[in-house]
């Protein structure tokens, strides 16, 4: 039946308890609706089991559902990732901004290494302390990072809570014509907003910089992963995260 669409729901009531996320045990997060998709319109993406493309957001802390507005804005069928094993049913994953040393409490040991072994085979995209999440060394003080991105990232780095702004960028297009009078056609300016922002210090090898703010880069990429030092989802320009579906669409390496 290629062109019908059966939707199901469920309403799953959640164990007292997470071990890997504590945070599932709250009692907020008890009663959770679930919404299975088995979409088989072929106008729709689908993945080899048949199941729509789905883009997850790691939703324990932080500005997930601002993420989740602009996804599903841009077209994408949204998770809101509560527990390890959601990993599983998405495609990609957006860590978004909130404080990198509670995501990495609120993961524990086991959701961290469940989340690297997520980061090597799926896209994901990392905002601001997503991004931390991501790098390979932290600054500031020194904490465990994902490793997807061979970066060195200091946190805080322009100050304190009030020091946040919102900035003009350069986003930098992927032509790669090498003509010099291509120059000024390959970047254009696009609304930064930092809170309490990491700098990326030292980008490695594999690295492509995808945006600058001044002389730092603050858009990163590499094969899957990519990752901003400030909050696109924040901002009305959409930009940025059409980057990120592209990346899932084309599952691709770069
Ligand atoms: N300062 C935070 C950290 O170090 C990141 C801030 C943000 O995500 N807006 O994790």
């Amino acid at each position: 039946m290629p062109h019908s669409k059966i939707a199901l729901f469920a309403i799953l009531e959640w164990g007292i308890s997470c071990p890997t996320f504590p945070d599932c045990g709250r009692r907020d997060l008890r009663l959770h609706k679930v919404e299975f998709h088995l979409a088989m319109d072929p106008a729709q993406p689908t993945t080899n089991d048949q199941r729509p493309t789905t883009i997850g957001v790691l939703a324990l802390q932080g500005d997930f559902d601002a993420h989740r507005r602009r996804l599903e804005e841009l077209g994408a069928k949204v998770l809101l990732v509560k527990k390890p094993e959601q990993l599983d049913q998405i495609d990609g994953l957006v860590i978004p901004g909130g404080e990198s040393g509670t995501f990495l409490k609120l993961l524990g040991d086991q959701g961290f290494e469940k989340l690297k072994q997520f980061v090597r085979v799926k896209p994901t995209f990392g905002t601001c302390a997503g991004a931390i999440l991501l790098a390979l060394e932290v600054e500031n003080p020194k904490q465990a990072g994902l490793g997807a991105l061979n970066i060195r990232i200091r946190r805080n780095a322009y100050g304190r809570q009030i020091d946040s702004s919102i900035r003009e960028g350069k986003l930098l297009s992927r032509s790669q014509s090498g003509d010099p009078h291509d120059a000024a056609l390959r970047e254009s300016p696009i609304e930064m907003v930092f809170i309490r922002a990491p700098k990326i210090e030292h980008v490695g090898e594999g690295v492509e910089i995808l945006a600058t703010e001044g002389n730092d880069p603050v858009v990163v990429q590499q094969g899957r992963a990519m990752a901003a030092t400030f909050h696109p989802e924040l901002s009305t320009d959409t930009r940025i995260h059409q980057l990120f579906l592209e990346l899932v669409r084309n599952g691709a390496q770069r």
